[in-house]
């Protein structure tokens, strides 16, 4: 079957729905060189237009008991009003920013203490960041990722970082993680890959940016994080930790590694239920909504197409529902894509035998990075 036959399969089994992103704001105050969405894009309200109350029949849960909100957007703290008014309704939730943090000055300290996560959008250094996201916005997120640490949060700041054509994804991470003025306690990176058509529009060449960027760079920061472990140390370099449980065999996984359609559903601002909170304006994608539904009725979706065939499924999972289902890059794009991941796991699986021998004799840092909850809890794209 050609990736672009592929179509995501509905099955019957039922999930267990914990985790939804919640867009507060369809609106965004930036408008990054590989985003820059708006209201109209996202096809639905610039806020939300449903009482919070009407979230607890969905949730099947007074008080937020078992939910996982991840504050989303268009940018979530565009909406501050919002987002109290669900830490306030539903107390016993856990509360997930993923956000450009350029408003978090704004957010109350009581809500900012209460936040489990923060998933913060950076691309890496100040040149990097700037280029794709505009100038001066790396020192307004360390400006306000230091405010957010003054103020008493201890909680976990990941970076999100997306990953495109002029990223060194090695010098990028590992900036972040060691030489940041407020280093980030987790890094991952998303591809900005198959989401236009076709694959070079864009890029130019990304077989060569893949083959004589990103690999070799991808191969630069195992060996940063390989001299970390021999130091006693464990970056939490998410991609490398996630496909690592799996290889050594500490944990399967089920289903895509962000969750979705397993565990995770998107919650539109009109109340509209989404499988993920990409493809908006794909039918596939639109599901319900929560006056009609409960998160009970939410039934599994799987990746297929080229997944399916795939020998390393087990490890990756399938990396992107989005782009499984939409294949705007057509077949020969998504091996391309694929290549990446490909290259990632077998990196990880030559560092087995080292990484085994580092836990028998005993690397309690490496212990604790392979259970962070970065790994498990926040929803994160593992595979890039
Ligand atoms: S590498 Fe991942 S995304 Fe690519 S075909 Fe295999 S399972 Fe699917
Ligand atoms: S990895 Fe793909 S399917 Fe998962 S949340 Fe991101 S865009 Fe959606």
């Amino acid at each position: 079957m050609s990736a672009a036959d592929s179509t995501a399969q509905v099955t019957k089994s039922k999930t267990n729905p914990s985790l939804f992103f919640v867009f507060t704001s369809a609106d965004c105050n930036l408008s990054c060189t590989y985003c820059g969405a708006t209201a109209e894009d996202l096809q639905m309200p610039h806020r939300p237009t449903y009482p919070v109350d009407d979230l607890a029949k969905f949730f099947e849960s007074e008080d937020g008991e078992g939910i996982t909100v991840v504050f989303y957007g268009g940018e979530p703290l565009t909406s501050i009003p919002f987002l109290r008014k669900v830490m306030d309704r539903y107390p016993k939730a856990q509360f997930i920013l993923q956000s450009n943090v350029t408003l978090l000055h704004s957010l109350p300290t009581e809500y900012l203490l209460r936040l489990w996560s923060i998933l913060v959008s950076i691309d890496g250094s100040e040149a990097t960041t700037d280029g794709y996201r505009s100038k001066g916005l790396y020192k307004r997120v360390m400006d306000n990722v230091h405010d957010a640490i003054d103020r008493g949060y201890k909680g976990p700041l990941v970076a999100r970082m997306t990953c495109s054509m002029k990223t060194d994804i090695a010098a990028e991470a590992i900036h972040l993680l060691r030489d940041a003025p407020v280093p980030f306690t987790a890094v991952y990176w998303q591809m900005d890959v198959g989401f236009d058509a076709p694959m070079n529009t864009r890029w130019g060449d990304f077989p060569g940016w893949m083959n004589n960027q990103y690999k070799p760079s991808l191969d630069r920061l195992r060996d940063f994080f390989v001299a970390e472990l021999k130091e006693g140390r464990a970056p939490i370099i998410v991609p490398f930790l996630g496909v690592l449980n799996t290889v050594l065999g500490r944990s399967a996984i089920n289903g895509l590694r962000c969750g979705v359609g397993v565990d995770t559903w998107s919650i539109t601002t009109d109340g509209r239920l989404m499988i993920c909170p990409v493809g908006f304006d794909e039918p596939w994608n639109c599901i319900g909504d929560i006056h009609t539904s409960t998160k009970s009725d939410l039934e599994r979706v799987d990746v297929a197409g080229a997944c399916d065939k795939c020998s390393i499924r087990n490890v990756c999972g399938g990396r992107c529902l989005y782009v499984n289902k939409t294949a705007w890059w057509g077949d020969e794009g998504m091996d391309w894509i694929c290549e990446g991941v490909r290259h990632l796991v077998k990196i990880m699986e030559d560092l087995v035998p080292d990484v085994k021998k580092m836990l028998e004799e005993g690397h309690p840092a490496l212990e604790m990075a392979l259970d962070d909850p970065a790994l498990s809890d926040f929803s994160l794209e593992i595979i890039p």
